[in-house]
């Protein structure tokens, strides 16, 4: 276990910044996540701390020990990458006993511990496979033996779940939010998909760019997201914008306001307060429905419960909840809502 903590860490390649100013902390047994686009540079950060890329400024500590002059297997942290990286001619076993080779660990050791991990991560009885010989979700378990093994301070995940298949990536979710329950690695996790860094983390990092926009628990991104990017990322489907000046009543110029597709109520009789479109298409989930409505070039997207019966091609207004709009300026893309609401509404 160990706490991490990050000093205006950035990266240039040729002229080009990639990692930009970055500035975090990783609790002790924290899983914080890295998420943002592809290209944003989640995978850089990765393998600065790592020790494969070196930085171009910038410091990193674990447990206030500065670390990033220290060349990689000194560094006490293991990185399981999005490829997997297995051996493709050793078993399940040599692969996961590899690096303990590396590091000179003793037989009776090494086998204590191959057992442990096997015994964690639920591939007893597949020792002797090849990687070849595993389905995609018992190669990642593999991957992820390969680097818990070393029992590192901390742990690196690049994308480790974006090869697999939409179901197998659910289950493996669910699976690794308890196999970090069970062993409090101190984790940082990187994906580009929100609804993963979501339900996974304890923290998320939201980053675009090469520079994070915001940090803190999902729940608060979600509820209060700091700028326009970081509202328009995190939620599905996304946050509905409305520039200020098509619907005046909203607010005053310069504005963008956010809206929630839960955050609305629908009426299907005129209402002053509500901004006039035509449902085009809804889609049906079983436990909610999407209704997305046009409004002159906009499209605006409504969750609403099954059975409300409303039909495509005919006028219905949306009014927003006054209490759950968002307001960003249009210009500096901050979220001013606080600002905002406290003066006007
Ligand atoms: P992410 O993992 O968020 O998708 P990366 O960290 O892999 O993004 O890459 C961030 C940016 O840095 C991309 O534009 C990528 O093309 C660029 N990049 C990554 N590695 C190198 C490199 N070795 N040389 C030049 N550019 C690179
Ligand atoms: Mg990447």
């Amino acid at each position: 276990m160990a706490r991490v903590e990050v000093k205006g860490l950035s990266k240039k390649f040729g002229e080009v910044v990639v990692v930009d100013d970055l500035n975090f902390k990783i609790e002790d047994g924290e899983f914080l996540t890295l998420v943002g686009p592809s290209g944003c540079g989640k995978s850089t950060t990765l393998r600065l701390l790592a020790g494969l890329e070196k930085p171009t400024w910038g410091s990193f500590f674990i447990d206030g020990k500065r670390i990033d002059h220290l060349p990689p297997q000194k560094r006490e942290i293991s990185m399981v990458f999005q490829s997997y990286a297995l051996f493709p001619h050793m078993t399940v076993e040599e692969n996961i006993s590899f690096g303990l080779k590396i590091r000179k660990t003793d037989e009776e050791q090494r086998k204590g511990k191959i057992g442990w991990i096997l015994k964690l991560l639920g591939l007893s009885g597949l020792e002797k496979r090849l990687p070849r010989e595993l389905s995609g979700g018992q190669r990642q378990r593999v991957a992820l033996g390969r680097a818990l093994v070393l029992e590192p301070k901390v742990l690196l995940l690049d994308e480790p779940l974006s090869n697999l298949d939409a179901k197998l990536r659910l289950k493996m979710r669910t699976e690794l939010k308890r196999l970090h329950q069970k062993i409090k690695t101190t984790i940082l996790y990187v994906t580009h998909d929100q609804a993963e860094a979501m339900t996974l983390s304890d923290r998320l990092a939201v980053m675009n760019e090469g520079r994070i926009l915001q940090c803190g628990p999902p729940q608060e991104i979600y509820s209060k997201p700091a700028d326009l990017f970081t509202a328009g990322f995190v939620g599905s489907p996304p946050m509905n914008f409305i520039p200020g000046e098509q619907f005046a009543f909203l607010q005053p110029e310069g504005m963008v306001v956010g809206i929630r597709p839960e955050d609305w109520k629908l009426s299907t009789i005129e209402e002053p307060q509500g901004i006039k479109g035509v449902t085009t298409v809804i889609e049906e989930l079983g436990s909610d429905e999407y209704l997305y409505v046009e409004v002159a070039d906009t499209l605006l997207v409504a969750r609403v419960k099954p059975g409300m019966k409303i039909k495509t091609g005919v006028p219905i207004w949306l009014i927003p909840k006054k209490e759950k709009m968002h307001f960003f300026d249009g210009r500096t893309k901050r979220n001013i809502t606080s600002e905002f609401s406290s003066k006007s509404l």
